[in-house]
């Protein structure tokens, strides 16, 4: 899941100046599920807006904020209420605003959130970054656990020496990284694996920008 935060309203406020009507975009999948850019949200944005004098002239969530294909079918269903709008403000990640613009280049954008992290959702009011989109998964390494993620060094090869009594110099209310990994790859009479010296992450698979021609993996 895609993480955002709503940026206050002040902010939205702000980015709106000039612009007295809108159309607002909600995404059902992770703006949803994290509650920044779902239905309640979006009626609350609306609600807030009209409030400051702005014309609503329509809202949608669309089904995925960020695929284009469901973007363009959901703005031809709303074409007059969006043609009539100054601005779309739009309530999901920094790819759904990206795909919401393509999909209507000739409409200004205001997104409503930041853009945070991929993360595992424990709950509706927890998650925690799950990976850094390194490129180059090295988790059948490290008991499951990213090193990437979870070591603010994202060291691949072990513990720094700043450990102490288990938990991380740099954050000392976390454990470290390591200790998490080492642990779990004794539970899996994996250790062996702690051996094999793995090479510097390759920073160019990180680059931006950054797209995929996606072709089928033969197996
Ligand atoms: S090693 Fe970590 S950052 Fe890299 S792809 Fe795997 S989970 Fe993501
Ligand atoms: S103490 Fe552990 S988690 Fe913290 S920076 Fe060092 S290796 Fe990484």
């Amino acid at each position: 899941m895609i993480i955002t935060e709503q940026k206050p309203f002040s902010e939205v406020e702000a980015a709106l100046k000039g612009k007295n009507k809108v159309f607002i975009t909600g995404c059902g999948s992770c703006a949803t599920a994290w509650k920044t850019g779902g239905a309640p949200e979006v009626e609350a944005m609306k609600e807030a807006l009209t409030k400051i004098g702005k014309t609503v002239t329509g809202t949608v969530v669309s089904e995925e904020g960020c695929d284009s294909r469901k973007i363009g079918r959901e703005f031809r269903t709303h074409k007059a209420e969006i043609d009539d709008a100054d601005a779309l403000v739009i309530m999901a990640c920094g790819a759904g605003c990206r795909a919401q613009a393509l999909a209507r280049e000739d409409k200004p954008i205001r997104p409503t959130n930041n853009t945070l992290f991929l993360a595992r959702m424990e709950r509706l009011t927890k998650s925690e970054q799950g990976c850094v989109m390194c490129g180059e998964c090295i988790l059948d390494k490290t008991g499951g656990l990213c090193p990437m993620t979870a070591c603010p060094k994202e060291l691949v090869n072990g513990p720094c020496g700043g450990y102490n009594k288990g938990m991380c110099e740099v954050d000392p209310d976390r454990e470290c990284a390591w200790i998490a990994i080492y642990n779990r790859l004794k539970r899996f009479n994996e250790l062996d694996t702690m051996r094999e010296i793995q090479p510097p992450k390759n920073q160019a698979k990180r680059k931006h920008p950054q797209a995929v021609d996606k072709t089928p993996v033969k197996v």
